[in-house]
């Protein structure tokens, strides 16, 4: 939280002296006045992906027609070398990107359970992202498995000493979220990681709303096995194709479902028989979404160009502005902070609870701030570093404050 009471003079100063305020103007933001807090849900388009766009649509596609295969062959390990080395914490080799999150987190969830013979039990926490509560429901029934699945406080995320209750010889995969999507609580990656390794358990972890928002340590970590989407925070554009993380020392060994040619050996041999290429591009299928990928590669270039560090360190300090507004002029009105108190708990996104929420939402909208309406009765701001100001946070909040107030 901030010490001392913040005001307009401070904001104006903090955007003004802020070392990463240029990266917007590289941003297409047509309507400076719309208050844009939901880039965690879908990312602003950069200008350089609209140049990248035209480019590839015109010169590669248009021009280059078959030629252009050359290129673009290698573009989803490219990108996930990219997406992995800079913004993951992961090691080289180790992250790919292709299909949906949700495609992705089936397939090495089915390859975990296989990978830990015997184990008839998966572990997840009952505010765990919808999409993966349904592929772990849907595998189970697949598999004749058990989810087991350890409560979590809508507020503050699941609590370290019940998680490491339910983690017991039976469980083969624990699959969480490292940041929650309806909270922002963060889990730490290193703890849960070496409870699940003590007890011979694999970890998978969607990371959809950490990458570009919050530091993440793969390889520090031990972690196993992670998913998450491009189109969020990392800005690579609606259905962009979502990245997959296999730890080095575990790609040979694991069996995923669904096999494609785009992860054969010698792939123009056409031979009829599957044979696994080495390394992380075994785990690809088909033909890649070439103009999509080119549209995440220029976004994460673009942040990269920064320095996802110094982006990070602007999420948390949005999301304290926020947390302090919450407090001293939302409390007072009936609202609630409803995510953990500490920034250093927290992911870039911050929510409030108030019983109208989903009116004050409409409401807010209406008067050009955009959060997300989250159920059961919150609104969830998002702060996307790359592009949301200290001021955006201000006007945000005072509008909230406003319809409160009946203003
Ligand atoms: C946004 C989100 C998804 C979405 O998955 P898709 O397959 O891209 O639709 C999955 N998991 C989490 C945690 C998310 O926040």
């Amino acid at each position: 939280m901030l010490h001392g009471e913040p005001t307009w003079e401070l904001i104006e100063h903090w955007d003004a002296t802020d070392p990463v305020r240029r990266l917007r103007e590289a941003f297409v933001i047509p309507d400076e006045s719309l208050v844009y807090l939901d880039g965690n849900s879908l990312g602003r388009l950069s200008r350089p992906t609209v140049q990248t766009l035209a480019r590839t649509v015109e010169d590669e596609w248009g021009a280059g027609l078959i030629g252009s295969w050359q290129d673009w062959l290698a573009l989803p390990e490219q990108v996930g070398e990219l997406i992995g080395t800079r913004v993951l914490g992961a090691a080289s080799g180790e992250v790919v990107v292709a299909d949906s999150t949700t495609v992705n987190l089936y397939r090495l969830l089915v390859g975990a359970v296989r990978a830990r013979p015997g184990r008839r039990v998966v572990v997840t926490d009952a505010d765990n992202f919808p999409t993966d509560h349904y592929v772990l429901q849907g595998a189970a029934r697949e598999l004749g498995l058990t989810v087991r699945v350890v409560p979590a406080h809508l507020d503050t995320g699941v609590d370290p000493a019940e998680l490491s209750a339910a983690i017991d010889e039976d469980v083969s995969v624990i699959c969480l979220s490292h940041v929650a999507y309806r909270s922002g609580a963060l889990v730490d990656l290193a703890t849960v990681t070496a409870l699940a390794h003590r007890a011979g358990a694999l970890t998978l972890w969607d990371l959809s709303h950490s990458a570009g928002a919050v530091a993440v340590d793969l390889a520090g970590s031990g972690a196993d096995l992670a998913v998450g989407c491009t189109y969020k925070y990392l800005c690579g554009g609606p259905g962009a194709p979502a990245f997959l993380y296999v730890r080095a020392g575990l790609q040979d060994e694991l069996d995923l479902p669904v096999w494609g040619w785009f992860g054969q050996r010698d792939q123009f041999e056409m031979g009829s028989e599957y044979a696994p290429r080495d390394g992380i591009g075994r785990f690809l299928l088909g033909t890649p979404p070439v103009l999509a990928l080119r549209c995440v590669q220029t976004s994460v270039a673009l942040l990269d160009g920064v320095g996802l560090p110094a982006l990070w360190t602007k999420g948390r300090r949005l999301g304290e502005l926020a947390a302090t507004l919450t407090t001293r002029w939302l409390e007072p009105l009936g609202a609630a902070l409803a995510s953990p108190p500490a920034a250093s708990a927290r992911g870039a996104h911050l929510t409030v609870a108030h019983p109208r929420a989903r009116a004050l939402t409409a409401a807010l909208i209406e008067r050009g701030v955009v959060p997300d309406f989250r159920t059961p009765d919150r609104i969830r701001f998002g702060f996307a570093p790359a592009t949301t100001r200290y001021r955006d946070v201000w006007t945000g909040f005072a509008t909230l404050r406003d319809l409160l107030t009946g203003r």
